[in-house]
């Protein structure tokens, strides 16, 4: 029996998806509106995979895209972030109970941070599935499961020993954080926030408007500071991959 639901995918670069548009089964492939779509079948589920590229334009516009042309039903955005809160290291995951638009300021007509006209500053994201999605991300990160997917050495260059999974609030807006400035305002101003990323709080605000199911994942690159450059480009280029198809995996099994 196969599944008539279809799961929309996204991550904002390649190395977030590349790992599942590999698993994919009878895949077809569409470009609209400059990006390339992947429809196809992992296991007995149709989904559709797509990279957004990177920012919140991008991300709204291409799960609009996920939404109106393949009618998908609900929406998992994976991908990295910078770690804000002092319990997040690289290699560890969160999963976002909520998020919210760190640069959305519309004062003094409206209170920092909510969305004009909306009325709304947090997005929840669907609960029951992440809460279902932390358990199974716990699993895959026990010590023997996740050496069996990257070689120690990889994890020991990243300090990766016993990595965690959280669920809290992440940030979004178009900034790629490098500084300790950065990061120290914005826990100043936000203290809940776990991680920090340039797509999840467009796509929570798109989500909301078509009333659609959607969770997001993310894998800490770096410490939204001055290593993060560096830190964020060797994780990518090394581990995302791997994290990415390996929890896409669990889900959709
Ligand atoms: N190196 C890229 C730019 C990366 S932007 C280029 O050459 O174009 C970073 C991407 O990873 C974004 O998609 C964002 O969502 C996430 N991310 C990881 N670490 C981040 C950080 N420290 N600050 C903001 N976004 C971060």
């Amino acid at each position: 029996m196969q599944n008539s639901e279809i799961i929309g995918i996204l991550g904002a670069i390649p190395q977030e998806v590349n790992g599942i548009i590999n698993l994919l089964k009878g895949t077809i492939e569409k470009k609209i509106g400059n990006r390339t779509y992947y429809e196809g079948y992992l296991g007995n589920q149709k989904v559709v995979v797509v990279y957004s590229r990177i920012g919140k334009v991008a991300a709204a516009v291409t799960v609009s895209t996920l939404l109106l042309e393949y009618k998908v039903s609900k929406i998992i955005f994976i991908g990295v972030a910078g770690g804000i809160h002092s319990d997040i290291k690289i290699g560890d995951v969160v999963v976002a109970s909520n998020l919210v638009q760190y640069d959305m300021d519309a004062s003094p007509l409206r209170p920092k941070y909510e969305i004009p006209l909306l009325g709304k500053t947090y997005f929840n994201t669907d609960q029951d599935w992440s809460h279902e999605i932390v358990s199974k991300i716990n699993s895959l990160l026990q010590p023997e499961t996740l050496s069996q997917h990257i070689s120690k050495d990889e994890l020991s260059k990243f300090e990766i020993t016993a990595p965690k999974v959280h669920f809290g609030t992440i940030a979004s807006g178009d900034q790629f954080f490098s500084t300790q400035n950065q990061k120290d305002t914005l826990h100043n101003s936000l203290p809940e926030v776990l991680c920090v990323e340039m797509e999840g709080a467009a796509i929570a605000q798109v989500c909301y408007e078509f009333n659609t199911p959607f969770i997001v994942i993310r894998t800490i690159s770096d410490n939204a500071n001055q290593e993060a450059s560096f830190s964020f480009q060797s994780f990518v280029e090394e581990i995302s991959l791997t994290y990415g198809k390996e929890i896409i995996k669990m889900i959709i099994e």
